[in-house]
């Protein structure tokens, strides 16, 4: 059956969580990646009491948070950015740029911080990228970022969690 992105970008699902609720979507095909060697890990039910329900959906479900709807967009302390689920150090806050997305961005990443698998929950295939310790689904990554990289690491802000230097 041929797939069709109008399908999968209808997978919207509203998780009521916390002072309100937030409307997140995601495609229909999305797997965490392999578990085998990540040092941290921990059954869905404790990420689910670790993480709660918004950021255990982005992380370990692999939604995606509302475009524009993250405090950390306009974040531009010195900081590094952790990840939300076991924090590690991800992203620099010198490599942090507005690319009028909605997300997060990011030219460069730290190193051994994150893993890339394919990703094909679209038409287009993109690339996607999760925290290398607990395998948490962090974002996307685009070869349409800035110089000196040229690439765009677009980061669900719920993955991150910002500590300034
Ligand atoms: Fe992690």
């Amino acid at each position: 059956m041929p797939r069709s992105a109008n399908v999968n970008r209808a997978a919207f699902l509203t998780v009521a969580a916390g002072a309100g609720a937030v409307a997140l979507y995601r495609g229909v095909a999305w797997k965490p990646a392999a578990a085998a060697d990540y040092s941290i890990q921990h059954s869905d039910a404790d990420w689910m009491r670790i993480l709660g329900r918004e950021r255990y959906w982005i992380l370990r479900q692999g939604g995606t948070e509302q475009p524009f709807s993250s405090p950390l967009n306009a974040e531009t302390r010195n900081g590094t950015y952790h990840c939300a689920g076991c924090d590690l150090a991800l992203f620099a806050s010198r490599t942090k740029y507005d690319a009028g997305e909605g997300w997060p961005s990011f030219w460069d990443v730290l190193p051994h911080a994150i893993l890339e698998q394919a990703d094909h929950e679209l038409l287009e295939a993109r690339t996607e990228v999760h925290c290398r310790r607990c395998g948490g689904h962090l974002g996307h990554l685009f070869d349409d970022g800035p110089p000196p990289t040229h690439l765009r690491y677009c980061i669900d802000g719920l993955a991150l969690r910002f500590v300034s230097a």
